[in-house]
């Protein structure tokens, strides 16, 4: 395997002290889904109206928010909720067609699933995705994968966001929140550039980090998974403290990135903050923390992100 690493600048725009890529995957996860379920981009309404929920409050602090979204949900027959979020000026791109890892063999399937879902965009949104975020999260990214590289790119895709370091789980806490300065962007040798996934997505933490007993998961996944949930149900699997440490981590992961002038690339997914933070607490406690700053802390898109990097 070649090293596939070569470093890129992250420049921050005039005033910006420092990014926050908040990216949203808005799959309906296969870890939530019943048993034999699987991953699929079909939106259950009340995950449409969370997303919904989720850019009016972004709205109310002059933020625009990403969205990655998978080409079979746009095949259904009501896609207005993501024509809204486009016609609001917030952006979504592509997270493949049925959520198929990057790091496939299968590159026929890959270079088919990017192709279609493309196509997809362009007929039921009229949008064209520049930025591709891998399914799954892979602790090298695409590194050594020339030709899945290589697909990606001839699909249209300058950047990629795969790149997850799994190694956080085995580290104390204080690694995750200063992922942004060691788990950073760079451009593999076929000029794709990545985006790595930086700390802890919502998924790890809820699914992993604070899962205190995995059999009511189990039995809440085979009676609840991919249906709506009665108001204030609370996810009985997690620990007590799960969505209280999930705000306290991000907010010093945001200090973090702002004592050091960095770019801070998250991944959530709305479903996780749909079941972990009905409330949606998350979302304006990081937004109000930014707005508190002295200098800029800028919330921005993956497109936006995409733009400080020079090859
Ligand atoms: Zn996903």
């Amino acid at each position: 395997m070649s090293k596939d690493f070569n470093p890129v600048k992250v420049e921050m725009p005039e005033g910006i002290r420092c990014a926050i890529c908040l990216t949203y995957d808005t799959d309906m996860a296969g870890g939530y889904a019943p048993p034999g379920g699987s991953c699929h981009g079909h939106t259950m309404p009340a995950l449409q109206e969370y997303i919904l929920r989720l850019c009016d409050t972004a709205e109310s602090f002059g933020a625009r928010l990403q969205f990655f979204q998978i080409g079979n949900g746009l095949e259904d027959k009501d896609v207005h909720y993501l024509r809204e979020v486009l016609q609001r000026g917030h952006v979504v791109d592509s997270h493949t067609y049925s959520h198929i890892a990057l790091i496939t063999d299968d590159r026929k399937a890959l270079d088919e699933e990017l192709a279609l879902t493309n196509q997809l965009l362009e007929q039921r949104l009229g949008w064209k995705s520049t930025v591709l975020r891998g399914p799954g999260g892979y602790h090298e990214g695409l590194r050594g994968y020339t030709g899945n590289q290589r697909i990606i790119m001839k699909n249209g895709f300058h950047w990629v966001s795969c790149e997850w370091n799994r190694t956080l789980l085995e580290q104390p806490l204080e690694r995750a929140i200063e992922a942004p300065a060691h788990d950073v962007p760079y451009a593999y040798d076929s000029g794709l550039i990545e985006l790595p996934l930086q700390g802890f997505t919502d998924r790890v933490w809820f699914e992993t980090v604070k899962m205190a007993d995995r059999e009511l998961y189990d039995a809440w996944r085979a009676e609840w998974g991919h249906r709506a949930v009665p108001a204030g149900a609370r996810a009985p699997w997690t620990a007590e403290d799960a969505l209280e440490s999930w705000i306290e981590y991000n907010l010093a992961t945001a200090d973090f990135t702002y004592d050091n002038g960095l770019l801070w690339v998250i991944c959530w997914h709305p479903y996780s903050h749909y079941l972990h933070d009905p409330d949606n607490r998350m979302l304006p406690a990081l937004l109000e923390h930014c707005a508190a700053k002295k200098e800029k802390a800028w919330v921005c898109t993956m497109r936006d992100a995409v733009g400080m990097i020079a090859a």
